[in-house]
């Protein structure tokens, strides 16, 4: 079963009708590239309105279809994901995003709502650094420097 397909099955048993709208949207969405925000939605979309659009992301992200990203600039992207709750990890250097999905913050969670007797129903992290190949291609010319200078002293 493809993507768009289980979509809109999942829609559909949540008594969802998959309108020519929503059809659209989750064309658009299913052909974007790996991350997206509403624009992209609304150029791959024509005919389908901006409130549509978003009624539509917010459907699919309550059904844990999509999920949103915050780009460090500020900006809300949105993914597909059926992975439940997560969180991402963002290369600021080829930006690449990654899921994790071991979010350990509840004890952070537990001791926030007992010091504010705030009700906490939910959170967002990103965290944001540079991936593994970013690491990987930014060390390897500069340890052979190194080595070459070591080799010269010696
Ligand atoms: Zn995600
Ligand atoms: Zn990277
Ligand atoms: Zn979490």
């Amino acid at each position: 079963m493809s993507d768009r397909e289980l979509i809109v099955k999942h829609l559909g048993l949540r008594g969802h009708r998959v309108t020519g709208s929503r059809r659209r949207v989750l064309d658009a969405l299913l052909a974007a590239p790996a991350h997206f925000t509403v624009d992209d939605v609304l150029q791959r979309a024509p005919g389908v309105g901006r409130a549509t659009v978003f009624r539509t992301m917010k459907l699919l992200q309550d059904m844990n279809v999509v999920c949103r990203v915050l780009m460090e600039d500020g900006s809300l992207h949105y993914r597909l994901s059926t992975t439940g709750h997560h969180h991402h990890l963002l290369c600021r250097h080829c930006g690449r995003i990654e899921d994790f999905v071991n979010c350990d913050v509840s004890a952070l969670v537990t001791e926030l709502s007992s010091n504010t007797e705030f009700e906490i129903e939910g959170h967002w992290l990103e965290v944001y650094g540079r991936c593994q190949s970013c690491r990987a291609r930014s060390a390897g010319p500069a340890d052979k420097r190194a080595i070459g200078s070591a080799a010269d002293v010696g």
